[in-house]
């Protein structure tokens, strides 16, 4: 998958998940540990390969926060070098221009702007929901909660919101230079505090998330949580209905984005489902947040969690983590659908 040429590391984006991903993290390891890479390959998984908006507009994200030297900086290209300068804070803007996630690109920046010298404001433009990425609930209330228990400070609010198809959100994150940063140990979720489901929806008919509240509402024990209902402004129609567990040692967040021609009911079991499986496995971290911890953990101080069946996204990080960095990551099955990661 890599082999070093005159210092430059060489990934390959066909393999694991073969998707967007290890693109990414490929453009944060580089940036965080001074590395030149050329990736190829890019997105060769896909039935559209090579880079799409969102992947571009990460690449022009990390290029403008370190100055690297780049080429094959243009939509659907499948070969990238990236040689990355010093990362500098300060005040961006990124504007994915379509749906495509404002939270990956987020991501993508996030720990070298953390680990720079100085405060950084970002300004990010595009999808904020569109069903395949974390929508800025998960990122606020689930993601951000656990890098701050890491000791990393970020802060993040959002302006619009920008759903599937028709993008048009903005949020902006504050990141602050983080250096006493703790290792994780997340093995046990807790007793449960609070559950809590929001239904949000613009520019579609009302009865939409009172269906999905209702649905999540006579599973056994909802009646009494929390269900809200929202309906927002946004350039276009949409609907996302996410469900909250807060628990002694970590918030986890369970989500499903209404489609056209998906009823109700069907996208509050999709959400609900995924919850189901997350507390039956008794495990603290769930599918999505598994993956997207490991790059804060192996560029971090480390970390020992407890997850469900890693997923191929999961698998890739591990991959390519471990192809660029010195950390050593192991994986260990428990029972089914209970895994140890130790970083
Ligand atoms: P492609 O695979 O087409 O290249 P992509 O670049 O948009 O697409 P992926 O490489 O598939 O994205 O990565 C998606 C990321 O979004 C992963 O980190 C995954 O954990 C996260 N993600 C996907 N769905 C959810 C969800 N429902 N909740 C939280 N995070 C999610």
């Amino acid at each position: 998958m890599i082999r070093t040429e005159k210092g430059t590391a060489i990934i390959d984006g066909s393999k694991g998940e073969g998707g967007g991903q290890i693109f990414r993290s490929t453009l944060t390891l580089s940036m965080c540990l001074g590395k030149a890479v050329l990736i190829k390959n890019i997105r060769a998984g896909r039935s559209k390969p090579g880079l799409l908006r969102q992947h571009l507009t990460c690449l022009r994200a990390a290029q403008s926060i370190c100055g690297a030297q780049i080429t094959g900086d243009e939509l659907g290209s499948t070969v990238v070098t990236f040689i990355p300068g010093e990362v500098k804070a300060g005040n961006y803007r990124f504007s994915v221009g379509s749906a495509g996630s404002t939270t990956l690109v987020f991501q993508t920046v996030l720990l070298p702007l953390l680990k720079a010298e100085g405060e950084s404001e970002l300004t990010l433009e595009g999808g904020t929901h569109n069903g395949m990425a974390p929508s800025y609930e998960f990122i606020e209330k689930c993601f951000v909660p656990l890098m701050v228990s890491l000791g990393y400070r970020i802060e993040t609010e959002l302006d619009r919101y920008g759903f599937y198809p028709s993008g048009g959100g903005a949020w902006r994150a504050r990141i602050f230079p983080s250096k006493d940063i703790n290792t994780l140990k997340l093995l046990e979720a807790g007793r449960v505090e609070q559950k809590s489901a929001l239904a949000i929806s613009a520019n579609i008919p009302e009865h939409v998330c009172d269906r999905e509240l209702k649905r999540i509402g006579k599973k056994e024990g909802w009646f009494e949580s929390k269900l809200e209902k929202r309906l927002v402004r946004s350039a276009g129609p949409g609907n996302i209905l996410s469900l909250t567990l807060e628990m002694e040692n970590v918030k986890e967040v369970f989500e499903a984005l209404g489609d056209h021609g998906v009823k109700a009911e069907r996208v509050a079991d999709k959400a609900y489902s995924q919850m189901k499986r997350y507390v039956e496995a008794s495990v603290p971290v769930g599918e999505y947040l598994a993956d997207q911890l490991l790059l804060p953990l192996a560029l971090g101080r480390g970390g020992h969690f407890r997850t469900l069946q890693p997923s191929q996204h999961l698998l890739t990080n591990i991959e390519v983590v471990g192809l660029l960095s010195e950390a050593d990551i192991a994986l260990n099955e428990l029972a089914t659908d209970k895994w140890d990661v130790r970083v």
